[in-house]
């Protein structure tokens, strides 16, 4: 069951997010009482009667993340007065006296109990004891909600209700931003109940998603037990816009299918696909810092055996594959405008996306010649392919050797770095065709000295479209889109 989170002061704005929550296909609401600044059991009777749609009441107590500031004995006497009104079900903590509960459960045995755990601070490695203990008292629903530190939190919590998925009364949730896939995939699993908030800013819990996002992002509405799953795998993964990318291209082709960010480090790879393997995953992104330290986990394609750096992997039944999508992205906008053939190419910077960059190019027939701050590094690229390497110095004789084509692939030009660019503007031929691999901003500094000198440019923002339909095909097809 999808839930509303109602966290309002008062009674016109509680309202207010009931109405907004309507205008979704959510299943019940979850009036969150302690949020009132002054409860008015008449006001909450006007509220569960003048809408058409089920209510779960919380009188949430501090300890257990909620604003109720009153003594325990007041607040017990509240929920017996508010029962009264006999919502759907009623949350209460699991540490609560059996003895309450067994007396409201006896005067009022069509109120349906949630039985909810809280752990602010981590999530414990054994899920199954807090269960068990929580199981004293025979509740309707048994609501765990962690805090992620880890998106492994995350997929360990996804993998507890999974296997607990028979029971049809198990909730289970991680609270903060890396908590947020427990939200997303909540169907996938079976949860008993998923949390949503009215708007942003309205949480009642930290790493709740809001309406718009879960509906209108992640399409949360066709997220089912047979739901493919994809994610980026990287750290940071906050500003990626793929997810938005992906899930429309998934919506557009009628695919049964979710993308997610998962910020993952080097060090939590081996447990990460470990817990992933439980779960419905057909593919990841890779992004910085993992494109190269993924590949020892991994068949590779011929070409990454090559390259030793992916950015896509398919997972098939069981066996997790490496591509790159990277070079072909940026060739392939390239040669939307020109060939590359016998053309001279300048890439800067000797990183992973240089070397997809470079093997492509030299693959369809260009010349290349890379310009690197640490020289080393450009000459081991130059050495396994076949082609130049120079410091960045070199880039001021290069206007009189000429060249068609420059790529930046470092990172010089987004961020704090945003003003500036790695090759000096007088080093641009006017003409020439200029790519940045930077995507945010859109134009950048190199960009913007290019388009001056009547360049022809592509933005970085072209090539990630490029190698993420790319990325789509294989994932859906098994294959390459440049191999059709
Ligand atoms: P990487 O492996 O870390 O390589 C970074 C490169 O940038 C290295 O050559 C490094 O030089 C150079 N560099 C960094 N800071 C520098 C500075 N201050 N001065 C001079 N050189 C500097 O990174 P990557 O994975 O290849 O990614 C590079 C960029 O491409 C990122 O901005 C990424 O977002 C972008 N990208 C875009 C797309 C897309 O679809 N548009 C796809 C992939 C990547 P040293 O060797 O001297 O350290």
């Amino acid at each position: 069951m999808l839930v509303a989170a109602i966290c309002a002061k008062d009674h016109k704005s509680a309202s207010n997010q009931i109405r907004k929550a309507l205008l979704y296909p959510v299943d019940i609401l979850e009036l969150r009482l302690d949020f009132f600044n002054n409860l008015k059991i008449t006001e909450i009777k006007n509220l569960n009667k003048s809408f058409n749609i089920p209510m779960i009441f919380t009188l949430r107590k501090k300890s257990q993340g909620g604003l109720f500031r009153g003594k325990e004995a007041e607040r017990l006497k509240l929920i017996k007065d508010l029962i009264v009104l006999e919502p759907e079900y009623f949350d209460l903590e699991y540490d609560i006296a059996n003895s309450f509960v067994n007396s409201i459960r006896k005067e009022y045995p069509q109120v349906k109990l949630i039985c909810s755990y809280h752990d602010f601070k981590k999530t414990p490695e054994d899920l199954n004891q807090i269960l068990t203990s929580m199981a004293r008292n025979k509740f309707s629903i048994y609501k765990i909600a962690t805090f992620a530190n880890s998106t492994i939190d995350s997929l360990r919590m996804l993998n507890f209700v999974q296997e607990h998925r028979g029971r049809n009364n198990l909730c289970g949730l991680c609270m903060g931003e890396l908590g947020r896939p427990t939200r997303i995939l909540s169907p996938i699993v079976n949860n008993a109940l998923n949390y949503v908030s009215v708007g942003a800013g309205q949480n009642t819990a930290p790493g709740q998603l809001d309406l718009t996002e879960l509906f209108d992002t992640y399409n949360y509405a066709g997220i089912n037990k047979k739901t493919s799953v994809y994610a980026l795998l990287g750290d940071p993964v906050l500003q990626s816009v793929g997810h938005i990318f992906h899930n429309s291209v998934f919506q557009k082709l009628k695919q049964n299918a979710v993308y997610i960010k998962l910020q993952v480090k080097k060090e939590e790879l081996l447990k990460f696909f470990q817990e992933a393997f439980k779960l419905p995953f057909k593919g990841f992104s890779v992004t910085m810092p993992l494109k190269e330290s993924v590949v020892s986990f991994l068949r590779l394609s011929k070409d990454v055996k090559i390259i030793k750096a992916v950015n896509t992997i398919l997972k098939t039944k069981n066996k997790l594959e490496g591509f790159n999508t990277d070079g072909i992205g940026a060739l392939n906008a390239i040669e939307k405008i020109t060939h590359v053939k016998n053309k001279k190419i300048i890439v800067l910077g000797a990183g992973g996306t240089a070397k997809a960059i470079v093997y492509e190019a030299l693959k369809r027939g260009a010349e290349v010649i890379i310009l690197n701050r640490t020289l080393s590094r450009a000459k081991e690229i130059a050495q396994t392919f076949n082609c130049r390497a120079c410091g960045l110095n070199y880039a001021k004789k290069l206007v009189k050797e000429g060249y068609d084509i420059l790529i930046n692939t470092t990172s010089v030009g987004m961020g704090k770095q945003k003003n500036i660019s790695l090759f000096p503007a007088r080093a641009i031929i006017a003409g020439a065709l200029v790519l940045d691999m930077v995507y945010k901003p859109r134009v950048t500094k190199l960009l913007q000295n290019a388009k001056a000198k009547k360049c022809i440019c592509i933005t970085g923002e072209e090539v990630f479209i490029n190698q993420a339909l790319e990325q789509d095909f294989l994932w859906l097809c098994g294959e390459s889109l440049n191999q059709i």
